[in-house]
């Protein structure tokens, strides 16, 4: 092709066959060609979606107008961290103050039937992270971090530590479509969980733990809670407590492993068993 007839080809006006809104009644003008599906989700609390309306935080509007360049009339997908997934379109966009309409309801990735806590041992702030990430995206549904005899790291109980895991919650969730935003509780010690009676099985990962999970699955609606030490591992005492609390033991292979890569393994194992990966 012939430089002159290349830049002819590119002279061309855009192509917009079909010069349809996207969307009847009244909103939406941009013809279909135009508008961009921005592959990304956005988190927006509850108390944000009112009468069909959303307001975006100004986290959220940040990423959205300044980062992402969303522009008015794009649709984006939010999720409300309580289980609903919305097709938005924006109004306003503003790294400060973005606003959308909501079209209807989308899916989001399902929930695994059965709730997973991830009890961990404290281990520094950015492997704690890391793994929280990650266990996230699996599935798990509640982090407690734990304060164990032969954690290194003490978690401090300060307002920051926390902000820090709710947007690697926020993150999480929103990388990996989930439209429930995973809790993180504030620090207990083994002894406080299992007199709270509040899981209905206990598994702990052990370097001389059972090969497998156990044949008997949880049933719909039973909860489970994941154990994973600290760097240092956990004491013979509660090691004791949790296997007298009916806590099974389980082996995450011959080597040793890091506290949060044993906590990815273990969410990887306990999701595959209840056919939740
Ligand atoms: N020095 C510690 C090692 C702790 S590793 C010790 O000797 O116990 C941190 C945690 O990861 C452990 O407490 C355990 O829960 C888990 N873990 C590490 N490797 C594992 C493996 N191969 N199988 C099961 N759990 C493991």
């Amino acid at each position: 092709m012939t430089d002159a007839k290349k830049a002819q080809l590119w002279a061309l006006p855009n192509e917009n066959p079909t010069n349809k809104p996207e969307f009847q009644g009244g909103l939406i003008t941009r013809p279909f060609k135009t508008m961009k599906h921005i592959d990304t989700n956005f988190f927006v609390p509850p108390e944000n979606i009112q009468n069909g309306r959303v307001i975006f935080t100004a986290e959220e509007s940040h990423h959205l107008a300044k980062v992402l360049r969303v522009k008015v009339d794009d649709i984006v997908t939010v999720v409300d961290g309580a289980g609903k997934a919305y097709q938005v379109v924006i109004t306003r966009a503003d790294k400060e103050h973005s606003r959308g309409e909501i079209r209807g309801e989308t899916k989001a990735a399902p929930e695994p039937v059965i709730e997973f806590t991830l009890c961990l041992g404290a281990i520094k702030p950015k492997h704690l992270e890391w793994a929280w990430d990650a266990c996230v995206q699996l599935g798990i549904s509640r982090l407690i971090p734990l304060h164990t005899e032969y954690g290194i790291e003490r978690i401090r109980p300060d307002g920051k530590f926390f902000d820090r895991l709710e947007i690697v919650s926020i993150r999480a969730m929103k990388q990996s479509l989930r439209a429930v935003l995973p809790e993180v509780e504030s620090p207990k010690t083994i002894y406080d969980i299992i007199n709270e009676k509040r899981f209905d099985h206990l598994v702990v990962a052990d370097e001389n733990g059972l090969p497998n999970l156990p044949a008997k699955l949880p049933k719909l609606g039973e909860s489970v809670a994941l154990f994973v030490g600290p760097e240092g591992g956990f004491s013979a005492e509660e090691r004791k407590a949790i296997a007298d609390a009916g806590g099974v033991p389980v082996s995450l292979g011959q080597r040793r492993l890091r506290a949060e890569t044993a906590a990815i393994a273990l969410s990887t194992i306990a999701l595959r068993w209840t056919g939740d990966l």
